[in-house]
């Protein structure tokens, strides 16, 4: 069952309550049935969908359920479900820390190591990437190709097979380079293999050894979840499980696969967005960065993406008129995805600092010339797209959505 899906269960049983003429014990119980089934549906653990449901049952008042005022305590239920209520590990700047990254083969561990790093980068942070995954061939190229492209510096080998000793090596030089954030990636598990559980042990021993090792261990195994995969297919009951089962926070979630798709985890907006609520504070935090920074060519990349998926900003930048007559008019469909697809093959073909770039004189004809070979474009076709970019960022910094200040997350429910 998918996020959205889960959401619509949940807020047709609560509504069925609240227009039932009685509440009784049967109408909650009923009620309580579907949260439960559409809670198992989306892959909650069991036990956890037996303690919500007892937790429910205890709180709710029938006089207030009645009344239909009683659905924000059976909200905040959920909220709280999601809360453990213990710090998640947040990293300092300045004093080193090494994050270690597990979870089953495939779950999107090594994207994800890179997805932190770049968040932590542009908050000043001074992150490196370690991989100490020598069990899946490829996972070297693939998060040397991540760092590189989100430029952040890497250790790994192509030769050792000793991940206790790659990742001691890694986190060695990084301390060394005065990295405040070392992420070591690991090789994937599953459930039943116990010598790569005794190597995750041993990584995770030989790197916090250095210091803390006894903070490390006091600070329990697991410091925090990131749930990946949430957007379009993923099980929103993951998180929720993932949650009673260490007892930490959630803190991001993987929201695609490319590196901007990572968001901080903030409870109340996700269980708004799984009660089909909509996801404001999501929204507004991309406005902000948009509104923080120029309107660079990444940004552009980034919003056809969201355009593409019809993320949250994709439906913001769908109600802007000029945008939305070009890329996704009805009728006009087809025209405005191939157009979209032209210009991001263009901008892949981009160094990071032609995408960053803010100096309107930086893109001589040279590089236009190398952009048009590297995209397989025309050079004529790379122009139209730098003269499209400027309109855009021109109409975008004369809205009065640049205006918006963000408002409290915790207002949102
Ligand atoms: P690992 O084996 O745990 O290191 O997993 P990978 O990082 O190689 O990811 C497995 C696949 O999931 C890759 O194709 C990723 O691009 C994809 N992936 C990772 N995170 C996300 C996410 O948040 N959303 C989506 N749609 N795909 C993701």
């Amino acid at each position: 069952m998918v996020l959205a899906q889960l959401g619509g269960s949940i807020a047709r049983a609560l509504a069925r309550m609240k227009d039932a003429t009685v509440v009784d014990e049967k109408v909650l119980a009923d009620c309580l049935n579907e949260i439960s089934r559409a809670l198992l549906q989306a892959d909650v653990r069991f036990e956890t969908v037996r303690d919500v449901k007892a937790n429910i049952k205890t709180i709710v008042n029938l006089d207030a359920l009645a009344a239909g005022t009683d659905k924000r305590r059976i909200v905040q239920k959920l909220c709280r479900m999601l809360d453990p209520g213990k710090p998640a590990f947040t990293p300092s700047k300045g004093k080193p820390s090494v994050v270690m990254f597990v979870g089953l083969q495939g779950s999107g561990k090594t994207t994800t190591c890179t997805k932190y790093a770049d968040y932590y980068r542009r908050k000043g942070f001074n992150p490196a990437l370690v991989c100490a995954d020598t069990f899946r061939a490829g996972a070297f190229d693939q998060l040397k190709q991540n760092a590189s492209k989100a430029k952040i510096p890497f250790y790994g080998s192509y030769i050792e097979s000793d991940p206790v000793k790659i990742a001691v090596e890694g986190v060695d030089r990084f301390r060394k380079e005065k990295c405040d954030l070392i992420i070591v990636d690991t090789s994937g598990r599953h459930k039943q293999e116990a010598a790569l559980f005794e190597e995750m042990r041993q990584v995770s021993e030989a790197t916090a050894a250095f210091d803390q090792a006894q903070a490390f261990k006091q600070s329990a195994s697991v410091g925090a979840v990131i749930v990946t995969e949430m957007d379009g297919h993923a099980k929103g009951g993951g998180a929720l499980s993932a949650v009673a089962a260490t007892r930490r926070p959630v803190i991001f979630i993987g929201t695609g696969e490319h590196i901007p798709d990572f968001e901080v985890f903030d409870v109340k907006p996700f269980v708004s967005r799984v009660l089909c609520m909509g996801d404001l504070s999501g929204l507004m935090d991309k406005i902000q960065d948009l509104t923080e920074g120029a309107f660079t060519l990444r940004l552009l990349y980034e919003m056809f993406q969201n355009l593409q998926n019809m993320g949250p900003l994709g439906q913001l930048f769908s109600m802007i008129p000029g945008l939305s007559a070009q890329f996704i008019e009805k009728g006009k469909e087809k025209e405005g995805q191939a157009k979209i697809k032209r210009y991001m093959t263009i901008m892949d073909s981009m160094t990071q600092k032609e995408l960053d770039n803010t100096n309107p004189k930086l893109m001589n004809e040279s590089r236009i010339n190398r952009i048009a070979r590297g995209s397989g474009r025309l050079v004529k076709e790379v122009v139209d797209m730098l003269e499209e970019h400027k309109r855009i960022a021109k109409m975008w910094s004369k809205l009065p959505i640049n205006n918006i200040r963000r408002p409290n997350s915790r207002d949102s429910l």
